[in-house]
C-alpha cells in the first residue's frame, strides 16, 4: 500500500473549525492519518496553500451541455451532445469540484462511464430524467406537439431531460423507469420556473397527493425527494408530502422556513444559473426567460437570509445550463457575498455531503474520508473569486487519485 503525505498547506477543512496547519496522509484513495510526515515519506509539497475538501456542486445539469434549444431541436448529433458533455463534466474537475449531484437530465450511461474512468469526471449522483406534469417546468417541446412525441427527444444513454406524468398512476410508473435507468434520487418539478415557455413561476404543479406518491417510491427504494421550488405554495405542497430538499427556494417566507425547519428539510439555492440566464443570447434561450428571471436574484437572496434565521441546512448548487460551465466555483464566489467565504465552503462540502446523503465518507477532511481535496494557490477564505477561478485550483485529488495538477 503507497503511502502518499499531503504537507505544508493551511487545511481548511469542511466543518467551519478554523483553519489549521498539518500533514494529510493518504493510502488506498482514503485519509488515514493527519500529523506530520515522516522525513521518509512520499511528500506531495503544498507549501503557500490553502488545501481545502474536493467541492460539491448539489445541483448541476451535465446532460445540458449544448445549446439548449439546438440539442432539444434535433440540430446536433449525437456525438456532438455527448462531447459537450464529456467536455463539461472534465471542468468540473478542473475547477475543484470531485462530486456533483445531477438535478435531472443526464442518463445513467454517462454516470457509468465516468466511474468506470472511461471519461474525465467528478464522482456523479443523478436522478436521471426530471419528473413534470404533463406540460409544466421540465417539458421543453412545442405547444403544437403531441405529449407522445416528448420522449423522441430524448439521447438514450446520454440525454433525457424529463418524463411528463398526467396523474399519480403515470409517475409512480415514471419514477419506478428513472430508477430502472439508474437513477439513485428523484427531483420532482412543484411549481413554474425560468426556463420554459409553458408555466409560470407562480404555478404549483402536482398535488399533495401526487408528490406523495413519489416519495413512496423513494423511500421503497431507501432515497429521498428533492424538488424544483421558487413559490410558497408549491414548497408547502412539497414538504406536506414529505420531500427532503428544496431546489432554488427563490420565495421562501418565515412561515415556509419554518415549516421545512420542523420537517429537517434542507435548502439548495442557486444563484450563478440567475446570472447566466440574464444572457439569454449566448445561452440560446427564448427572449422571455429575461422578464421571468426579473427581479429572482434579489428574492432568492431575501429567502437565503430568511432560511438561515430559520436554521435551515443549506446546501448549495450552481444550477449551470449550456456549454460553458467552466466557472462552476462562481456560486460560492456569490455566497460569499451574500454571507461569507467560510459559509460558502461549509455549505458546499460537509452540508452538501449530508443532503446527498454522503457526509460520512466525503465532504470534510478527517482520517477515514475518501481523500478528495483541492489546493488552492490563494487563499479562498481572504478572497473568494478565487473559489470561481480554476487556474487557482492547482492540484485536485479525488478518491486518493491526482485528476489535475503535479502528478509525481
Ligand atoms: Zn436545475
Amino acid at each position: 500500500m503507497v503511502e502518499k503525505w499531503f504537507a505544508g498547506a493551511v487545511v481548511a477543512d469542511g466543518s467551519g473549525e478554523d483553519p489549521w496547519r498539518g500533514d494529510v496522509c493518504v493510502s488506498d484513495g482514503v485519509i488515514t492519518a493527519i500529523g506530520r510526515a515522516p522525513s521518509d515519506a512520499e511528500v506531495i509539497d503544498l507549501h503557500g496553500m490553502v488545501l481545502t475538501p474536493g467541492l460539491i456542486d448539489a445541483h448541476v445539469h451535465l446532460g445540458l451541455s449544448s445549446p439548449i434549444r439546438a440539442q432539444f431541436g434535433f440540430q446536433l448529433s449525437i456525438a456532438e451532445i455527448a462531447a459537450d458533455i464529456f467536455a463539461n463534466a472534465g471542468r468540473a474537475l478542473d475547477a475543484g469540484f470531485t462530486t456533483v449531484r445531477d438535478t435531472g437530465g443526464l442518463d445513467g450511461g454517462v454516470v457509468e462511464v465516468i466511474a468506470k474512468g472511461k471519461v474525465r469526471g467528478p464522482r456523479v449522483i443523478s436522478c436521471g430524467p426530471v419528473q413534470c406534469q404533463t406540460g409544466g417546468h421540465g417539458y421543453y417541446g412545442a405547444a403544437w406537439e403531441p405529449t407522445e412525441m416528448w420522449e423522441t427527444h430524448h439521447t438514450p444513454g446520454l440525454a433525457s431531460l424529463s418524463l411528463m406524468s398526467g396523474n399519480a398512476d403515470e409517475l409512480r410508473r415514471n419514477v419506478r423507469e428513472s430508477f430502472r435507468r439508474g437513477a439513485t434520487f428523484v427531483k420532482l418539478c412543484v411549481t413554474g420556473g425560468v426556463v420554459g415557455g409553458h408555466d409560470r413561476l407562480d404555478d404549483t404543479q402536482f398535488t399533495v397527493d401526487e408528490i406523495a406518491v413519489a416519495v413512496e417510491e423513494a423511500a421503497a427504494r431507501g432515497t429521498y425527494v428533492t424538488v424544483h421550488a421558487h413559490n410558497n405554495a408549491g414548497i408547502r405542497n412539497a414538504v406536506r408530502a414529505g420531500v427532503r430538499c428544496v431546489e432554488h427556494g427563490t420565495d421562501i417566507d418565515e412561515p415556509t422556513a419554518r415549516l421545512m425547519r420542523e420537517h429537517d428539510v434542507a435548502l439548495v439555492p442557486t444563484f450563478a444559473v440567475v446570472d447566466q440566464l440574464m444572457d439569454v443570447e449566448s445561452m440560446d434561450l427564448d427572449p422571455a426567460t429575461r422578464d421571468r428571471i426579473a427581479g429572482v436574484r434579489t428574492r432568492m437572496a431575501a429567502a437565503l437570509g430568511v432560511s438561515r434565521r430559520a436554521g435551515l441546512r443549506i446546501g448549495l448548487g450552481s444550477d449551470l445550463i449550456g456549454p460553458d460551465q467552466r466557472r462552476r466555483g462562481e456560486e460560492l464566489r456569490l455566497r460569499a457575498e451574500l454571507e461569507s467565504p467560510m459559509q460558502a465552503l461549509v455549505s458546499a462540502t460537509s452540508v452538501n455531503a449530508d443532503i446527498l446523503g454522503i457526509g460520512e465518507t466525503v465532504g470534510t477532511i478527517r482520517a477515514g474520508m475518501h481523500a478528495d481535496m483541492v489546493a488552492w494557490q490563494r487563499d479562498p477564505l481572504q478572497d473568494a473569486r478565487v473559489f470561481a477561478d480554476p487556474d487557482m485550483a492547482a492540484l485536485v485529488v479525488r478518491a486518493g487519485r491526482i485528476e489535475k495538477g503535479e502528478t509525481s
